[in-house]
């Protein structure tokens, strides 16, 4: 999610550490640390070198600069916590018992709880409340000699997302970095190699990158880099030539920090559900860990957000109802504020904000628990202020989105208030086992449904490329394809500066309609539902208009067939996904719109990433 860059060469390893966490600065982060291996003075055993900030790399710099550790082998790291507060004591690098294996992760380990139970059962301390820290401990309990065979024994035990760089005081001449479900290269210099999470930190050393696949290991020492899987096979490395300057190297070698949020959102959605759901579908949240007793008490939920974030809420009214059968309620949080609601003890409050900073949600928040809600936030940033203001949170896990309109983390919200909706129907006893199964299944392969719908991006810029030339849309939906509807609107107005104004189906012919002629396209959400066949007829009603449609559509539905000007055939998936699918893809069709008109889509004008003022 966050940070990482290794260094093994013949150079001092510390400045270039500290050069290359400054690079990485711009993915946003909490906090900071390094490990270097120091060079042993004569007679004297190797020693190694941590220093920690719990703010930002400058002050990491400072503290170096203070006391430069000189060695050749060295880790460094930016946090974005998941795991435990951002503290000095929780920045990595993370270490064993003994201080001899030094580790960095980005990712979440996935069944931590387990491990560390075992690994404390067996003896092991802990300081830190991460979940990486049981990856130094579990290469020391598998080490016998052979730090590399350690680390792929220890490895081969943990679910969930990793991308670590790490190295063992017993062999000062490797570096080891591995990775699952989450970046990480190896720049190859001359004689001289670094890790790194991102491009970004390493495009000054070297355009020779080692991209290492999923399950890899790779070995470094003086002499290459050699990868092999975690059973010890070896794997012939691949190689690629990079030719980016930081500004791409940033965005990934995409234009634009947008689009390459969108095509995170597979990892992002992944990431929201991981370690929460188990097989037969039984969700719990570690810092939201409610007893079901006090979850069966609950009579009502209000979801209170802004923006995309309101939107997020929407579904998760529509989906709480639907799946726990309770009333849900969104509200614009900063209409609440100034209501005299009727919120109380029995109330569940979730509150949706990606910063964990917007002002007028956590006034809300403080109100709707000083009416005694229990209230929980949903937030992409731990420890931030409604994380922290609120009885327990939910976090998204996202990693950091830099795009002011937020892309990949509604996703993450969408799924994460899915679980929160399954986990209330649990304990309400209004959901199957069999259909818990069906929903972990959908879960299950979203992320390459997601793929599917990102792999298909230049169809999307093609209809982009039609419809950019109109100045008006309306946006339609029913059921989950309202607030879907609703959130493409306001895509693409705060990106492209189109006018667009989403409505319910339903609604359309009591006002809206009005504005319809040929000039006035609508983005109509036609894909399977309980109230599809509602929607065409509402298509009908618009074409009747001369209104160009374009209309999501799902696969073998020939109903719109020579009605609708254009269709996106959207695969047949259950109903909460499609809401997701479909939510990617008008995200992507805001984007090329943008992006034709020649719009800053990474800072639309007017607008701020967190809102933090009334
Ligand atoms: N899960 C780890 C932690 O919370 C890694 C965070 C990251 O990806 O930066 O410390």
């Amino acid at each position: 999610m966050c940070g990482i860059i290794g260094y093994l060469g013949g150079r001092e390893a510390t400045p270039i550490l500290m050069e290359s966490l400054k690079r990485l600065e711009y993915r946003g982060y909490d906090s900071a640390g390094v490990a270097v291996l120091e060079l042993p003075k004569a007679g004297e055993a190797t020693r190694t070198s941590v220093t920690k900030s719990e703010a930002k790399v400058d002050t990491l710099i400072e503290k170096l600069e203070a006391n430069m550790p000189s060695g050749r082998l060295g880790i460094g790291h930016t946090r974005w916590a998941t795991h435990g507060k951002p503290t000095y004591i929780n920045a990595h690098p993370h270490t064993d018992c003994h201080g001899k294996i030094f580790v960095v992760h980005n990712g979440i380990i996935e069944n931590f709880a387990e491990l560390k139970a075992e690994l404390q059962a067996a003896g092991h301390e802990f300081p830190s409340d991460t979940d990486t820290e049981v990856v130094p401990h579990l290469i020391e309990a598998n080490y016998k000699g052979d730090f590399l065979a350690a680390v792929r024994a220890a490895l081969k035990r943990i679910r969930g997302a990793y991308a670590l760089a790490m190295f063992s005081s017993d062999d000062p001449e490797l570096l080891v970095g591995a990775r699952l479900n989450a970046p990480l290269v190896v720049g190859l210099g001359d004689e001289e190699y670094y890790i790194a999470s991102d491009i970004t930190a390493i495009i000054p050393y070297t355009k020779r990158v080692l991209v290492l696949g999923e399950g890899e290991v790779a070995a470094i020492t003086p002499l290459g880099a050699e990868v092999s899987t975690l059973d010890g096979v070896t794997v012939k490395p691949k190689i690629v030539h990079v030719d980016w300057d930081v500004a791409q190297a940033q965005k990934g070698g995409f234009p634009h920090f947008m689009l390459k949020e969108i095509h995170e959102t597979p990892e992002a959605v992944a990431n929201a559900s991981r370690g929460r759901l188990s097989d037969d579908g039984v969700v719990s949240f570690r810092e939201f860990d409610i007893p079901d007793e006090q979850l069966r008490g609950i009579k009502d939920v209000l979801l209170l957000g802004m923006g995309t974030s309101l939107h997020a809420a929407m579904i998760g009214e529509y989906v709480i109802e639907d799946w726990a059968g309770i009333p849900a309620r969104a509200e614009d949080a900063s209409e609440f504020r100034y209501r005299r609601p009727t919120v109380g003890d029995k109330t569940l409050d979730v509150v949706i904000t990606q910063s964990g900073e917007t002002a007028d949600t956590l006034v809300a928040l403080q109100q709707a628990k000083a009416r005694g809600a229990l209230t929980v936030a949903v937030t992409n940033v731990i420890a931030s202020s409604a994380a922290r203001d609120a009885d327990g949170a939910i976090y998204l896990h996202a990693g950091p989105e830099i795009g002011v309109a937020s892309t990949k983390t509604l996703l993450a919200h969408m799924v994460s208030l899915y679980l929160l909706a399954l986990r209330i129907a649990s304990v309400n006893g209004r959901v199957s086992l069999e259909r818990r199964q069906e929903l972990v299944e959908a879960l299950r392969v979203l992320p390459d449904q997601v793929r599917g719908i990102l792999a298909r991006d230049k169809e999307i810029a093609k209809l982009a490329d039609k419809y950019s030339r109109y100045r008006n849309f309306m946006y339609a939906g029913r059921g989950l394809g309202y607030p879907v509807a609703l959130e493409g609107a306001l895509k693409l107005k705060e990106i492209s500066y189109a006018h667009a104004e989403g409505t319910s189906g339903g609604e359309l012919k009591h006002g809206p309609i009005a504005l319809l002629d040929d000039q006035f396209p609508v983005v109509a959400i036609c894909t399977a539902s309980s109230t599809k066949d509602k929607m065409v007829s509402n298509v009908h009603e618009i074409v009747a208009r001369n209104a160009p449609v374009f209309a999501l559509v799902t696969e073998g539905d020939r109903s719109l067939d020579g009605v609708a000007t254009d269709l996106f055939v959207m695969p047949q998936v259950e109903d909460a996904m499609s809401a997701i699918l479909n939510t990617v893809m008008l995200q992507l069709f805001a984007y090329h719109v943008a992006v034709k008109l020649g719009q800053n889509v990474d800072q639309p004008r007017n607008l701020a990433k967190s809102v933090t003022v009334e």
